[in-house]
């Protein structure tokens, strides 16, 4: 489409062709807010050349005629029938922001995901390109083609002769200031050549001081061994053919999948390509950086700390295509690489790859309509892939490549279950540490290796609860239990933030006896430093990793050796390598497994075999104890076993029979308000109207609600959902539209919808 725009303006129409009206140009532009658009603007005959679609203009808007920044997203010739159109007024972008192949994935994520053209584009380009922060804009001086005619007609001074013979001499464009100092003159000679009309000029927009990045030690390649030699082959092939395919690699923990990514990339860039990774947020530690940066020479790594100058100079390195690989979380799915040739998806089944507010893609599906759009492979990479990709590898839509072994024919580490029940009942334990486990971690300590525990919960206990009334201590506006934190004996809110001092008394029933139950990472950490008084530990969870490069900082001293016992959230439980590692330690395995979401099962499976590949790294070997409530539950015993197809076997066919994804696909409608009574009322006429759409149009959906949410207050809001499935997507998200496009909530209520939810909370 592109092409032939640019076409139509480098042909001149014939004379007899001219026609004011004719052959007027009309360009579309959406809003980055409401109205939304698209609307239709004349284009200026000035501005024929220059609009695009993919660059920005400034438009009038209503009947003050507004100035307002849109996005072109076509330009056409101007249908004779359509009315006056009010012109441009001015273009904003030098160069198209967006592509047309990226173009045309922002129309599949408005229509897939139900929301605004303008809000996706909008979220594609980062804001520090938006604003071009970190440039400015510079003349640049060349020697006009017409100077040799009038050099003889101008007589010039020896300062001017000088800047003249050295610009004359350089192979590029220079400015004023740059000139003037390789002359060694003021800039008034430079401005008098100009004048005498023997310097052409133009004005660009320049990356102010750029910062060098430090490059990195340089590291040969690892010679593969046959099942990653398999796998680069297959991916490989996929290269060669030029044509778009999906390959799914379920390779265990460890099977040395990154090493194969960096390999096929090396082929990709061979044939002058670019290529994506995307890895969660993180994984995108100094480790995966530097392991990037030692194999390629020019690495972007995207994360979420950048400045919005830097985030803006690595877009446009990007988009002059000098960058070769992109490293980052989610969003870099939009990069502006110009010659895609691979994009890869490490631990695909991750939930940080949808994201939460709109547009709420999940990156696995943009990339796959990129991948298309651009005829290119996709790689998808976990140890427990995500039930959606298995099925579509089973169907025969992805390519399935497995990778079962460990590298260095390192066996995975050794899984055995602690039934909590009968520590409880026996009375030994009134700790979260089991007598078994404790017994490991000091057998680890003695043979010097080092220990992972994981809890999924932060705080000191989960809840503040009165033994007489039973009352448990929750937010005011969330309507969930507050967490302990002992550090300055508050209870906070997980949710919100709401922080009160730890209550001496139950506010309900004024009883003294009031006890910090449950178990979180700080408690924890308190009964391991009790228990091993005189070995480092550390704690890593959002609390106390809140500091930028804290992160960072923690995970070098713990492998360093410095600390022996690196405790926490799920932060800890993916992606990293220690070899040191001997003993994972999961403390309550069941945290997750009865969250009223039917993908609880999943994320304990995920989990759980994700913490226990970070043990067994070396030839050291390793273990792993799982401590559960429920040993015989189906998630745990696979994980126990790392059988991904075992688990996947058992869970499909309770997805089947429900119609939940993969097989069923579903919209989660959630509304929230201030007042109950209002929201409530905004989300029954939706229900009413839903199933009204769904009568007309006999599209056949299954609504579940509304019902309040499992958070049913949050942030002080009353939020009410429903969930529809269906196995017609159009035929829902029609529904969906329908439904909605006449409900006008009252102002405090709003109303969002998910489609392809991950999140039912
Ligand atoms: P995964 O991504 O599957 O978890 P990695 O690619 O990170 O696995 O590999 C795990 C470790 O094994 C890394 O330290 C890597 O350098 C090393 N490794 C990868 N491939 C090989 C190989 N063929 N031979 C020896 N070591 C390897
Ligand atoms: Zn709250
Ligand atoms: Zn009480």
């Amino acid at each position: 489409m592109n092409a032939q725009q640019q076409n139509l303006f480098d042909i001149e129409p014939p004379p007899w062709e001219v026609d004011d009206d004719a052959d007027e140009m009309a360009a579309k532009v959406v809003f980055a807010e409401a109205p939304w658009g698209p609307f239709e603007y004349s284009v200026p005959d000035p501005m024929r050349g220059d609009i695009l679609p993919g660059k920005r203009v400034k438009v009038p808007l209503g009947h003050r005629r507004r100035l307002l920044e849109a996005y072109c997203i076509a330009v056409a010739q101007k249908a004779e029938t359509s009315k006056r159109l009010k012109p441009i007024a001015a273009i904003i972008d030098q160069q198209p922001l967006i592509s047309a192949s990226m173009l045309s994935v922002a129309e599949w994520m408005a229509e897939h995901y139900l929301c605004h053209l303008g809000t996706v584009l909008t979220a594609i380009l980062p804001l520090g390109v938006r604003g071009n922060v970190g440039t400015k804009l510079e003349t640049f001086f060349r020697v006009s083609p017409q100077a040799a005619e009038k050099l003889g007609q101008r007589k010039l001074s020896p300062m001017q002769a000088r800047a003249f013979e050295h610009l004359a001499a350089s192979p590029r464009p220079l400015t004023v200031r740059q000139l003037a100092a390789a002359v060694g003159c003021s800039t008034g000679p430079i401005l008098a050549l100009r004048k005498k009309g023997l310097l052409d000029d133009e004005t660009r927009r320049v990356q102010k001081a750029e910062a060098e990045e430090t490059a990195a030690p340089r590291e040969e390649n690892i010679t593969l061994n046959a099942d990653q030699q398999k796998t680069l082959a297959a991916i490989a092939l996929a290269l060669d053919a030029g044509k778009h395919e999906t390959i799914l690699i379920h390779g265990v923990t460890g099977s040395g999948k990154t090493e194969v990514y960096i390999q096929a990339i090396q082929q990709t860039i061979s044939f002058g390509r670019q290529a994506i990774v995307l890895v969660p947020e993180i994984s995108l530690t100094p480790q995966t950086r530097s392991r990037f940066r030692a194999r390629f020479d020019r690495v972007a790594v995207l994360h979420s700390h950048l400045s919005d100058v830097e985030r803006h100079r690595h877009w446009r390195r990007i988009a002059s295509g000098e960058i070769q690989v992109i490293v980052g979380a989610r969003s870099a799915i939009f990069a502006p690489a110009p010659h895609l040739g691979l994009i890869v998806i490490d631990e695909e089944h991750e939930s940080s790859f949808k994201q939460d507010i709109a547009p709420r893609y999940h990156v696995r599906d943009v990339a796959q309509r990129r991948a298309q759009q651009e005829n290119i492979p996709l790689v998808l990479g976990s140890a427990t892939p995500s039930l959606e990709s298995w099925k579509r590898a089973q169907e025969g839509e992805y390519q399935l490549v497995t990778m079962p072994n460990r590298v260095s024919n390192l066996p995975l580490p050794h899984v055995a279950t602690i039934d909590l029940r009968n520590e409880f009942s026996s009375g030994h334990s009134r700790g979260a540490i089991s007598r078994q486990l404790r017994r490991a971690m000091s057998q680890a300590l003695d043979e010097e290796g080092q220990i992972i525990l994981l809890l999924n919960r932060r705080g000191f206990s989960t809840h503040i609860q009165c033994p007489s009334c039973g009352d448990v201590l929750k937010c005011p506006d969330c309507d969930v239990a507050m967490t302990h934190h002992r550090e300055k004996d508050i209870a906070i809110c997980h949710y919100c933030d709401h922080q009160i001092p730890a209550p001496q008394r139950c506010p309900a029933c004024q009883s003294t006896g009031i006890r910090y139950g449950g178990l979180g990472t700080q408690r924890l950490e308190a009964e391991v430093r009790a228990r091993f008084p005189h070995t480092p530990c550390l704690r890593m969870d959002s609390d106390s990793m809140k500091r930028h490069g804290s992160h960072e900082e923690a995970l070098a001293r713990f492998r360093s050796g410095e600390i022996k016992i690196l405790l926490g959230t799920q932060m800890i439980a993916k992606g990293l390598d220690f070899p040191n590692v001997t003993l994972v330690g999961v403390i309550n395995a069941d945290t997750a497994l009865h969250l009223p979401d039917f993908r609880a099962a999943e994320r304990t499976f995920q989990l759980v075999t994700q913490v226990a590949g970070r043990s067994g790294r070396s030839n050291k070997g390793g273990h792993v104890l799982v401590q559960t409530f429920d040993p015989d539950h189906a998630a745990i015993r696979a994980a126990v076993r790392h059988d991904f197809e075992r688990f996947a076997a058992q869970e499909l066919p309770v997805r089947r029979e429900f119609g939940y994804p993969p097989f069923g696909h579903m919209i989660r409608i959630v509304v929230r308000g201030t007042s109950a009574e209002a929201t409530e009322m905004v989300i029954d006429a939706i229900a009413k109207h839903l199933q009204q759409a769904a009568d007309a149009t006999g599209v056949r959906l299954r609504i579940l609600g509304p019902a309040p949410a499992p958070l049913a207050k949050l942030r002080g809001k009353h939020r009410y959902h429903m969930l529809l499935q269906s196995t017609d997507p159009q035929g829902l998200r029609a529904v969906v539209l329908q439904a909605t496009a006449n409900i006008e909530p009252p102002d405090d209520v709003q109303w969002v919808v998910d489609v392809d939810p991950l999140q039912m909370l």
